[in-house]
């Protein structure tokens, strides 16, 4: 048997093998010591090997979902291999073979898989370690992504398509791209599964189309293989390819059509996680109102794939428009029903994936066949929308009648969860199996009667016909009347007051009953089986019906919010500017009790604004809600303003917050300095940047210098709309220095002793640090505070006689462009040049002359 596994074990090094063992599955060896580790389970022990006691693990094979569920969660694959001979036919160890590969990113099982995101394969190919191609594979939703990117933007894509697993052709490359740090596992695959002649042919099979021109895969060449590679992973672990016929929509990405969100935005503004890893608050579950899951994933990818085109955005907020038109309406508004109405329905598109692939459960289907009849419902409730934005969508929720028909008739009115413990298929479907089955419910009868005859037969009065599991089927007569028993009754066990016989008439009978319940459960499978090789020819119509449906659940979740929150239709606008007004944080909104709204107006004439004031005054959460307005208007969502212009933007860059990176090994500093890189490097005049107290991380002068350098840099060079908050006072002066840049404050009050903060934004740089009195309000003790005042006073006098003797400012800056110098000075240095002539200078005259020539600058 140990070898049996070892040569198992020996196709799969890096995953976890399940070995099945009766009711068990056993893991052993390293295998076993990993799993007792993340699972909590007992290690235990059995047999040796090179003289070594061999490390065994065991999981009750009922519950291996749940053991599953988080080792994926965890990160982990596992091969799971099945006992497949017949018990007792063959000599030594019962045949077994891996029958499923469970790995993190090519999961369809809703056991395994969260209700509310998507966990998706990426594959990523490169030939020069710089540029990228990348295909991202969900199995569960059917589809394939492609794009080309460079590595910088690599980590961004990895977060927005939720990988769960990531493949790469060179490992090294990947890891200098820094997609190694996100925590997720990298596995580098051997380079012929990255060949596109290899792609097109998996993808020509799973399409089941001869011809892919229309795909347009060569606006995207370097992901082609990549597809190729996730292909394959995928084949691999679900041992064929036929089985991915649901995955239908493969479309070409270009970087241009989205706002970028990287990882660090996408983490600091906390849309899908808050800083600290948990689910809420955030804007995703502040939106989140959609009745099915299916809502909440559309819903999820709007929010990270938010758009850049207007006509895009603006067929949302039509859409948005008419579910709000009715959301007023007494006495349940449609919108409302809708979602309501969503709750109750399957997930169809899982479903429908699940029974692409042959292995959908009975309550699948079941869950189909419900929500089928609900589906007219749904579009009587969209009928009743303004517009014909819907049109589209009515006629996808059309099923066609023999699918509900078939559904209605094959499947029993309560299935059973597993279709091996039988009764899944309705009566009256099947007739042999109504054949099969009233042998088994014919038998009641039948022992009714044998027991009368036996009893006039024998004269026992108290003679029974029974069964039970282990023996069959029986007659009992008590001891007393064992005297009684004719010849032919044979002995079957003796019990303390009675005994049990068998006759060839009741053994004849227990064959035939038997073996009909065998046969109805195997003629059980094979029908299901069927059926669900006839339902796969439904599948575009489900997944079509699941789009809309998830759609329409997350506008209508997106109405709903609106709606209750009085949020308002943004206008989008080509060109680069923010016009907010009377903005508010969306999820803060919620949180606190009164919330102070402000203005935000960027544009290219005034793209920066300096934000400076105490400590708690409002600052961050000012910067987070003008991007978060900003996100929420590309998705096409309404936004928390009275009013709101929004142009649109490339990208959104966020530099907030101090955390060491420890798992990547940075200091706060370092990390700090890495995304202010980034974000000097490659803001555009159309990205919407936010910087929170930058130059935080070092000391005072070093983190003053890098700060008022980077702004500048950012007013002048890169010129992309700005939000830069500082408690560096000195910056401030950029405002008056730069017609681009222009302060404005945070507000607070001193109030009977107290500090009061405003939340309110107003012009003009802060007076006054607040850092004192907030420390004071904070509980530090009166004294610690007092002398702290006396400590900065006396700083800022010795700060002061300090400028007195070098004022840091006044130091000559270094601009790329130098500044030009006075048209005088210019002519009398290219005069002094015109009389000289270099070949006549000795290296001592020609540096004389530079000193000469410094001089009349
Ligand atoms: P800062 O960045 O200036 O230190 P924050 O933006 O973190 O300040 O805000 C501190 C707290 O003040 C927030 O947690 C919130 O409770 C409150 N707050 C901020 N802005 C507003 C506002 N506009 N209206 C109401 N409360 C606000």
């Amino acid at each position: 048997m140990m070898q049996q596994y070892l040569t198992l074990k020996a196709d799969y090094p890096d995953k976890l093998l399940f070995y099945r063992m009766g009711d068990f599955y056993e893991l052993f060896f390293d295998d076993a010591q990993q799993a007792a580790q993340l699972l909590r389970i007992t290690l235990t022990h059995r047999g040796q090997s090179a003289g070594q006691p061999i490390p065994m693990a065991g999981i009750p094979f009922h519950a291996a979902d749940q053991y599953l569920a988080k080792l994926v969660a965890l990160g982990h694959s596992v091969a799971i291999c099945e006992q497949v001979g017949t018990p007792g036919l063959s000599k030594g160890p019962m045949e077994r073979k891996v029958a499923r590969v469970v790995t993190p990113g090519t999961l369809t099982e809703s056991t395994l898989l969260p209700d509310q995101e998507n966990k998706t394969l990426l594959s990523l190919y490169s030939e020069d370690g710089k540029h990228w191609g990348v295909a991202c594979l969900s199995l569960s939703a059917g589809s394939i992504r492609l794009l080309e990117c460079d590595s910088g933007a690599l980590a961004a894509h990895l977060s927005r398509f939720n990988a769960a697993e990531v493949l790469v052709n060179n490992r090294t490359w990947a890891q200098q791209s820094q997609i190694t740090g996100s925590g997720k596992q990298c596995i580098e695959r051997p380079a012929w599964h990255f060949d596109a002649g290899f792609a097109q042919t998996h993808l020509q099979a799973v399409l089941q189309a001869a011809n892919l021109e229309s795909l347009e895969l060569n606006k995207a060449k370097l992901a082609v293989p990549a597809m190729g590679a996730a292909l394959q992973y995928a084949k691999e672990t679900h041992l064929s390819i036929d089985t991915f016929k649901h995955v239908s929509d493969v479309q070409v990405q270009h970087e241009h059509d989205f706002l970028v969100l990287d990882e660090a935005a996408r983490r600091n503004l906390e849309l899908t996680e808050t800083l600290r890893g948990e689910p809420a608050p955030t804007l995703f579950s502040r939106v989140n109102r959609a009745g099915s899951g299916m809502g909440a994933r559309r819903l999820r990818q709007w929010l990270l794939e938010p758009m850049r085109n207007i006509a895009a955005i603006e067929a949302r907020q039509n859409k948005i428009q008419h579910l709000l038109a009715t959301l007023g309406q007494a006495p349940e508004p449609a919108c409302f029903g809708l979602v309501k109405t969503l709750r109750t329905m399957a997930d169809i598109e899982r479903i429908s994936s699940r029974v692409a692939m042959q292995t959908a459960k009975p309550r699948d289907l079941l869950a189909l066949r419900e929500s089928l009849q609900a589906l007219p419902h749904v579009a009587e409730l969209i009928n009743s929308f303004e517009g014909d934005e819907f049109n589209a969508a009515i006629q996808a929720l059309q099923a066609p009648p023999e699918l509900l028909a078939e559904l209605m008739q094959a499947l029993a009115e309560n299935p059973p969860v597993l279709i091996r413990d039988g009764g899944v298929i309705a009566d009256g479907y099947h007739a042999e199996l109504d054949e099969l089955r009233n042998i088994q419910t014919g038998s009641g009868q039948f022992l009714i009667e044998l027991e009368k005859q036996e009893r006039d037969a024998t004269g026992i009065a108290n003679l029974k016909v029974e069964f039970n599991r282990v023996h069959g089927f029986y007659i009992e007569v008590s001891s007393a009347q064992a005297d009684k028993v004719p010849g032919h009754y044979i002995r079957r066990q003796t019990m303390k007051n009675a005994e049990r016989y068998i006759t060839e008439e009741l053994k004849a009978f227990e064959e035939k009953a038997l073996s009909a319940k065998d046969k109805a459960l195997n003629l059980e499978k094979v029908i299901y089986e069927n059926l669900m090789a006839w339902l796969g020819q439904f599948t575009p119509f489900l997944q079509r019906c699941a789009r809309e449906l998830s759609e329409l659940d997350a506008l209508a979740a997106l109405a709903i919010v609106a709606f209750e929150a009085n949020w308002v239709r943004p206008q989008l606008v080509p060109h680069a500017l923010l016009n907010i007004q009377q903005g508010r944080h969306p999820v803060l909104e919620m949180q606190v009790e009164q919330f102070t709204p402000n203005d935000c107006a960027l544009h290219p004439g005034k793209h920066m604004a300096l934000i400076t004031g105490p400590n708690m005054g409002g600052k961050s959460t000012y910067m987070r809600q003008t991007a978060l307005i900003a996100l929420l208007a590309h998705m096409g969502s309404y936004v928390p303003a009275a009013s709101a212009q929004i142009g649109l933007l490339d990208r959104i860059f966020t530099r907030i917050g101090a955390s060491d990176d420890l798992a990547g090994g940075r200091s706060t500093f370092m990390v700090e300095m890495t995304e202010a890189a980034t974000i000097v490097r490659q803001a555009t005049p159309h990205s919407l940047v936010i910087m929170d107290e930058i130059g935080r991380g070092t000391s005072t002068f070093d983190g003053l210098s890098l700060a008022w350098e980077i702004a500048k840099r950012l007013a002048n060079t890169n010129k992309c709309l700005t939000l830069f908050a500082t408690h560096y006072f000195e910056i401030t002066a950029l405002g008056n220095e730069l017609d681009s840049v222009f302060n404005v404050h945070l507000s607070a009050t001193e109030h009977q002793g107290k500090l009061v903060f405003l939340h309110r934004i107003e012009a003009g740089p802060a007076s006054q640090s607040y850092g004192l009195q907030v420390a004071k309000l904070a509980g530090l003790p009166a004294l610690v505070v007092k002398n702290a005042q006396k400590r900065l006073d006396q700083l800022e006098a010795e700060k002061r006689s300090m400028t007195a003797q070098v004022d840091l400012f006044d130091l000559p800056v270094e601009t790329e462009t130098e500044a030009p110098a006075s048209t005088e000075h210019v002519n009398l240095i290219l005069e002094k040049l015109s009389e000289i002539d270099p070949n006549e200078l000795s290296p001592r005259e020609a540096l004389q002359l530079v000193f000469q020539l410094k001089g009349l600058q």
